[in-house]
Protein backbone atom coordinates (compact mmCIF):
# COMPACT_ATOMS: atom_id res chain seq x y z
CA UNK A 1 0.00 0.00 0.00
CA UNK A 2 1.05 3.73 -0.38
CA UNK A 3 2.49 3.60 3.68
CA UNK A 4 2.11 1.98 7.04
CA UNK A 5 -1.31 3.63 7.78
CA UNK A 6 -2.53 3.21 4.87
CA UNK A 7 -2.13 -0.54 5.13
CA UNK A 8 -3.64 -0.90 8.31
CA UNK A 9 -6.73 1.07 6.72
CA UNK A 10 -6.48 -1.55 3.79
CA UNK A 11 -6.56 -4.29 6.94
CA UNK A 12 -9.95 -2.81 8.32
CA UNK A 13 -11.30 -2.74 5.02
CA UNK A 14 -10.98 -6.40 4.29
CA UNK A 15 -12.12 -7.11 7.89
CA UNK A 16 -15.19 -5.15 7.06
CA UNK A 17 -16.13 -7.36 3.89
CA UNK A 18 -15.05 -10.22 5.19
CA UNK A 19 -17.16 -9.35 8.54
CA UNK A 20 -20.27 -8.74 6.57
CA UNK A 21 -19.34 -11.37 3.83
CA UNK A 22 -19.64 -13.47 7.17
CA UNK A 23 -22.82 -12.44 8.12
CA UNK A 24 -23.95 -13.15 4.47
CA UNK A 25 -24.78 -9.57 4.18
CA UNK A 26 -23.74 -8.91 0.37
CA UNK A 27 -21.92 -5.25 0.36
CA UNK A 28 -19.47 -3.05 -2.25
CA UNK A 29 -17.96 -0.42 -1.29
CA UNK A 30 -18.93 3.04 -3.00
CA UNK A 31 -17.90 6.79 -2.79
CA UNK A 32 -15.17 8.56 -1.41
CA UNK A 33 -13.25 5.17 -0.15
CA UNK A 34 -12.98 4.17 -3.57
CA UNK A 35 -12.37 7.88 -5.15
CA UNK A 36 -9.62 8.71 -2.61
CA UNK A 37 -8.19 5.24 -3.18
CA UNK A 38 -7.38 5.82 -7.06
CA UNK A 39 -5.94 9.11 -6.10
CA UNK A 40 -3.44 7.27 -3.70
CA UNK A 41 -5.27 8.62 -0.72
CA UNK A 42 -7.09 6.83 1.96
CA UNK A 43 -10.64 8.31 2.77
CA UNK A 44 -12.03 10.33 6.41
CA UNK A 45 -15.26 7.80 5.93
CA UNK A 46 -15.74 4.11 4.59
CA UNK A 47 -18.77 3.63 2.92
CA UNK A 48 -20.34 0.57 1.74
CA UNK A 49 -23.99 -0.51 0.04
CA UNK A 50 -26.05 -3.16 1.21
CA UNK A 51 -29.43 -4.35 0.57
CA UNK A 52 -32.21 -2.90 1.75
CA UNK A 53 -33.06 -4.03 5.33
CA UNK A 54 -29.88 -5.31 6.01
CA UNK A 55 -28.39 -2.54 7.89
CA UNK A 56 -29.48 -3.29 11.47
CA UNK A 57 -27.58 -6.49 10.92
CA UNK A 58 -24.53 -4.71 9.28
CA UNK A 59 -24.08 -2.77 12.34
CA UNK A 60 -24.22 -5.66 14.67
CA UNK A 61 -22.03 -7.60 13.00
CA UNK A 62 -19.12 -4.85 12.98
CA UNK A 63 -19.70 -4.19 16.63
CA UNK A 64 -19.28 -8.00 17.30
CA UNK A 65 -16.12 -7.71 14.67
CA UNK A 66 -14.95 -5.07 17.20
CA UNK A 67 -16.20 -1.74 16.01
CA UNK A 68 -17.77 0.69 18.28
CA UNK A 69 -21.40 2.27 18.01
CA UNK A 70 -21.37 6.19 17.13
CA UNK A 71 -21.21 8.18 20.49
CA UNK A 72 -21.65 11.80 19.17
CA UNK A 73 -24.74 12.00 18.57
CA UNK A 74 -25.92 14.60 15.84
CA UNK A 75 -22.49 16.23 16.04
CA UNK A 76 -20.88 13.08 14.44
CA UNK A 77 -19.89 13.95 11.06
CA UNK A 78 -21.26 10.52 9.67
CA UNK A 79 -24.45 12.22 10.40
CA UNK A 80 -24.28 15.96 10.44
CA UNK A 81 -26.40 17.51 7.68
CA UNK A 82 -24.33 19.06 4.68
CA UNK A 83 -26.18 20.64 2.03
CA UNK A 84 -24.42 18.85 -0.92
CA UNK A 85 -24.76 15.49 1.01
CA UNK A 86 -27.44 12.48 2.02
CA UNK A 87 -27.19 10.94 4.93
CA UNK A 88 -26.91 6.87 5.59
CA UNK A 89 -28.72 4.71 6.63
CA UNK A 90 -27.03 3.76 9.85
CA UNK A 91 -23.42 3.65 10.93
CA UNK A 92 -20.51 2.49 13.07
CA UNK A 93 -17.02 3.88 14.08
CA UNK A 94 -13.71 2.63 13.58
CA UNK A 95 -12.51 3.76 17.03
CA UNK A 96 -9.48 5.97 16.95
CA UNK A 97 -7.47 3.14 18.94
CA UNK A 98 -7.75 0.85 16.09
CA UNK A 99 -6.13 3.71 13.07
CA UNK A 100 -5.07 6.48 15.16
CA UNK A 101 -8.40 8.57 14.23
CA UNK A 102 -11.85 7.69 13.79
CA UNK A 103 -12.98 6.96 10.83
CA UNK A 104 -16.95 5.68 10.10
CA UNK A 105 -18.48 3.28 8.36
CA UNK A 106 -21.59 4.25 6.63
CA UNK A 107 -23.95 2.09 5.37
CA UNK A 108 -26.24 3.09 2.15
CA UNK A 109 -29.56 1.01 0.75
CA UNK A 110 -29.11 -0.40 -2.44
CA UNK A 111 -32.27 0.96 -3.89
CA UNK A 112 -31.11 4.41 -2.59
CA UNK A 113 -28.24 4.18 -5.07
CA UNK A 114 -28.27 1.17 -7.23
CA UNK A 115 -31.92 0.89 -7.77
CA UNK A 116 -30.88 -0.40 -11.87
CA UNK A 117 -28.22 -2.49 -10.81
CA UNK A 118 -28.12 -6.06 -10.50
CA UNK A 119 -27.62 -8.14 -6.67
CA UNK A 120 -24.80 -6.94 -4.97
CA UNK A 121 -21.99 -9.22 -4.45
CA UNK A 122 -21.85 -12.15 -2.00
CA UNK A 123 -18.19 -12.78 -2.17
CA UNK A 124 -15.36 -11.43 -4.75
CA UNK A 125 -16.69 -10.57 -8.05
CA UNK A 126 -14.83 -13.01 -10.54
CA UNK A 127 -12.91 -10.44 -13.16
CA UNK A 128 -15.27 -10.78 -15.67
CA UNK A 129 -18.74 -9.72 -13.90
CA UNK A 130 -20.02 -6.64 -15.56
CA UNK A 131 -20.93 -4.91 -12.75
CA UNK A 132 -18.70 -5.77 -9.93
CA UNK A 133 -14.74 -5.91 -9.59
CA UNK A 134 -12.31 -7.07 -6.41
CA UNK A 135 -10.26 -4.03 -5.51
CA UNK A 136 -7.34 -5.25 -7.09
CA UNK A 137 -5.03 -1.74 -8.76
CA UNK A 138 -1.83 -2.31 -10.94
CA UNK A 139 0.84 -0.19 -9.05
CA UNK A 140 1.58 1.00 -12.59
CA UNK A 141 -1.84 2.74 -12.51
CA UNK A 142 -0.09 5.21 -9.98
CA UNK A 143 2.41 5.96 -12.41
CA UNK A 144 0.82 8.90 -13.17
CA UNK A 145 -0.76 9.79 -10.06
CA UNK A 146 2.95 10.48 -7.75
CA UNK A 147 3.72 13.24 -9.01
CA UNK A 148 7.95 14.01 -8.69
CA UNK A 149 7.95 15.59 -5.30
CA UNK A 150 5.52 13.26 -3.89
CA UNK A 151 8.02 10.11 -4.76
CA UNK A 152 10.79 12.01 -3.80
CA UNK A 153 9.27 12.74 -0.67
CA UNK A 154 8.26 9.33 0.13
CA UNK A 155 10.99 7.32 -1.58
CA UNK A 156 13.94 9.44 -1.61
CA UNK A 157 14.66 8.01 -5.30
CA UNK A 158 13.54 9.75 -8.81
CA UNK A 159 10.51 9.48 -10.31
CA UNK A 160 11.71 6.80 -12.98
CA UNK A 161 13.14 4.32 -10.70
CA UNK A 162 10.30 4.53 -8.69
CA UNK A 163 7.97 3.64 -11.69
CA UNK A 164 10.30 1.05 -12.57
CA UNK A 165 10.14 -0.87 -9.37
CA UNK A 166 6.57 0.17 -9.52
CA UNK A 167 6.10 -1.99 -12.55
CA UNK A 168 7.18 -5.13 -11.01
CA UNK A 169 4.92 -5.09 -7.83
CA UNK A 170 2.35 -7.15 -7.61
CA UNK A 171 -1.04 -5.04 -7.68
CA UNK A 172 -2.58 -3.63 -4.45
CA UNK A 173 -5.46 -6.05 -3.30
CA UNK A 174 -7.78 -5.58 -0.98
CA UNK A 175 -9.59 -8.47 -1.46
CA UNK A 176 -12.34 -9.65 -0.57
CA UNK A 177 -12.92 -5.37 -0.50
CA UNK A 178 -14.54 -4.54 -4.12
CA UNK A 179 -16.31 -1.85 -5.84
CA UNK A 180 -18.14 -1.01 -8.99
CA UNK A 181 -16.35 -0.95 -12.09
CA UNK A 182 -15.53 2.57 -12.68
CA UNK A 183 -17.74 2.40 -15.45
CA UNK A 184 -20.59 1.84 -13.86
CA UNK A 185 -19.64 4.31 -10.95
CA UNK A 186 -19.90 6.74 -13.81
CA UNK A 187 -23.62 4.95 -15.00
CA UNK A 188 -24.59 5.06 -11.05
CA UNK A 189 -24.35 8.70 -10.72
CA UNK A 190 -25.64 9.50 -13.96
CA UNK A 191 -28.78 7.56 -12.61
CA UNK A 192 -29.04 9.95 -9.82
CA UNK A 193 -28.58 12.91 -11.35
CA UNK A 194 -31.76 11.57 -13.44
CA UNK A 195 -33.23 10.76 -10.29
CA UNK A 196 -32.52 14.19 -8.59
CA UNK A 197 -32.32 16.51 -11.30
CA UNK A 198 -35.16 19.21 -10.78
CA UNK A 199 -36.64 19.39 -14.22
CA UNK A 200 -37.78 22.73 -13.15
CA UNK A 201 -34.62 24.88 -12.46
CA UNK A 202 -31.22 25.24 -12.77
CA UNK A 203 -28.82 22.56 -10.80
CA UNK A 204 -29.83 23.08 -7.38
CA UNK A 205 -27.16 23.26 -4.46
CA UNK A 206 -28.33 19.67 -3.40
CA UNK A 207 -27.51 16.50 -4.07
CA UNK A 208 -27.48 17.01 -7.89
CA UNK A 209 -24.32 19.56 -7.22
CA UNK A 210 -22.90 16.31 -5.05
CA UNK A 211 -23.41 14.02 -7.94
CA UNK A 212 -21.95 16.25 -10.60
CA UNK A 213 -19.32 16.90 -8.61
CA UNK A 214 -18.29 13.18 -8.13
CA UNK A 215 -19.08 13.07 -12.18
CA UNK A 216 -16.67 15.31 -12.88
CA UNK A 217 -13.64 13.76 -10.86
CA UNK A 218 -14.44 10.53 -12.77
CA UNK A 219 -14.16 12.34 -15.83
CA UNK A 220 -11.33 13.33 -14.94
CA UNK A 221 -9.89 9.69 -13.82
CA UNK A 222 -11.32 8.10 -16.71
CA UNK A 223 -8.62 8.54 -19.70
CA UNK A 224 -5.81 7.30 -16.71
CA UNK A 225 -8.40 4.39 -16.06
CA UNK A 226 -9.12 3.24 -19.29
CA UNK A 227 -4.92 3.17 -20.10
CA UNK A 228 -4.86 0.63 -17.80
CA UNK A 229 -7.80 -1.83 -18.44
CA UNK A 230 -10.13 0.01 -15.75
CA UNK A 231 -12.43 1.94 -17.98
CA UNK A 232 -13.91 0.98 -20.70
CA UNK A 233 -16.08 3.84 -22.26
CA UNK A 234 -18.60 1.16 -24.44
CA UNK A 235 -19.45 -0.83 -20.94
CA UNK A 236 -21.54 2.36 -19.91
CA UNK A 237 -25.00 1.75 -20.97
CA UNK A 238 -25.66 3.21 -24.57
CA UNK A 239 -28.11 5.84 -23.76
CA UNK A 240 -25.71 7.41 -21.04
CA UNK A 241 -23.38 7.43 -23.62
CA UNK A 242 -24.10 11.13 -25.43
CA UNK A 243 -23.96 12.63 -21.81
CA UNK A 244 -20.76 11.20 -21.03
CA UNK A 245 -18.91 11.36 -24.28
CA UNK A 246 -20.67 15.29 -23.41
CA UNK A 247 -18.94 15.39 -19.82
CA UNK A 248 -15.79 14.65 -21.66
CA UNK A 249 -15.64 17.42 -23.95
CA UNK A 250 -16.76 15.16 -27.15
CA UNK A 251 -18.91 18.17 -28.27
CA UNK A 252 -16.69 21.03 -27.50
CA UNK A 253 -17.59 24.11 -25.35
CA UNK A 254 -19.93 23.07 -22.46
CA UNK A 255 -22.58 25.39 -21.46
CA UNK A 256 -25.54 25.59 -18.79
CA UNK A 257 -28.20 24.90 -21.51
CA UNK A 258 -26.56 22.15 -23.28
CA UNK A 259 -25.93 20.43 -20.01
CA UNK A 260 -29.63 21.14 -18.65
CA UNK A 261 -30.85 19.50 -22.22
CA UNK A 262 -28.76 16.42 -21.85
CA UNK A 263 -30.22 15.54 -18.50
CA UNK A 264 -33.62 16.90 -19.21
CA UNK A 265 -33.73 15.01 -21.91
CA UNK A 266 -31.88 11.58 -20.69
CA UNK A 267 -34.23 12.39 -17.44
CA UNK A 268 -37.56 12.45 -19.53
CA UNK A 269 -37.14 8.97 -21.47
CA UNK A 270 -36.25 6.93 -18.14
CA UNK A 271 -39.10 8.75 -16.71
CA UNK A 272 -40.93 7.42 -19.83
CA UNK A 273 -39.66 3.90 -19.58
CA UNK A 274 -40.69 3.64 -15.96
CA UNK A 275 -37.17 3.41 -15.42
CA UNK A 276 -36.72 6.30 -12.56
CA UNK A 277 -38.01 5.16 -8.70
CA UNK A 278 -41.41 6.63 -8.10
CA UNK A 279 -41.01 6.66 -4.70
CA UNK A 280 -40.62 10.34 -3.56
CA UNK A 281 -37.00 11.11 -3.08
CA UNK A 282 -35.50 12.01 0.60
CA UNK A 283 -36.51 15.61 0.99
CA UNK A 284 -33.81 18.15 -0.41
CA UNK A 285 -33.21 21.09 2.56
CA UNK A 286 -33.29 24.80 1.67
CA UNK A 287 -30.44 26.95 2.11
CA UNK A 288 -32.73 28.49 5.09
CA UNK A 289 -33.23 24.94 7.12
CA UNK A 290 -29.17 24.16 6.24
CA UNK A 291 -28.65 27.91 7.72
CA UNK A 292 -31.19 27.22 10.24
CA UNK A 293 -29.25 24.22 11.36
CA UNK A 294 -26.03 25.78 11.39
CA UNK A 295 -27.27 28.67 13.62
CA UNK A 296 -28.70 26.22 16.39
CA UNK A 297 -25.13 24.10 16.57
CA UNK A 298 -23.60 27.41 17.05
CA UNK A 299 -26.24 27.87 19.81
CA UNK A 300 -25.56 24.71 21.21
CA UNK A 301 -21.82 25.24 20.89
CA UNK A 302 -22.34 28.97 23.25
CA UNK A 303 -24.14 27.18 25.86
CA UNK A 304 -21.65 24.15 26.27
CA UNK A 305 -18.83 26.74 26.30
CA UNK A 306 -20.12 30.11 28.43
CA UNK A 307 -19.02 29.52 31.53
CA UNK A 308 -21.89 28.60 34.21
CA UNK A 309 -24.39 28.06 31.59
CA UNK A 310 -25.25 23.94 32.27
CA UNK A 311 -24.60 22.39 29.34
CA UNK A 312 -28.43 21.03 28.06
CA UNK A 313 -27.99 17.75 25.66
CA UNK A 314 -31.22 18.64 23.42
CA UNK A 315 -33.38 21.26 22.92
ZN1 LIG B 1 -21.14 8.55 14.47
Amino acid sequence: MFDSFSELYADQLKLITDALDQAGINNVLWGHVIERFLEEHVSSGIECIIHDGMAEKACQTLLAAGLEPCKYGEECPATRHRQDRPDAVAHVHLEATTLGCDIPVMFWEKSSLLWAFPELPSSPPSSDDPYYMPIRIPWTYYRNAATPAKAARGHRASSAAVNASRSQRPPIDLTPARMLKPVKIVEALIWLMCRDRNPNEGLECGWEHRWQKVLDSWVQKAPGLAKHGLFCRNELRPGFLPLWDYLCGGEGEQTPEKHRAHYLGLQAKLRAENALPSSPQPKRRTVEEIEHENWKRYQKFVKRYSGNTPWIEED
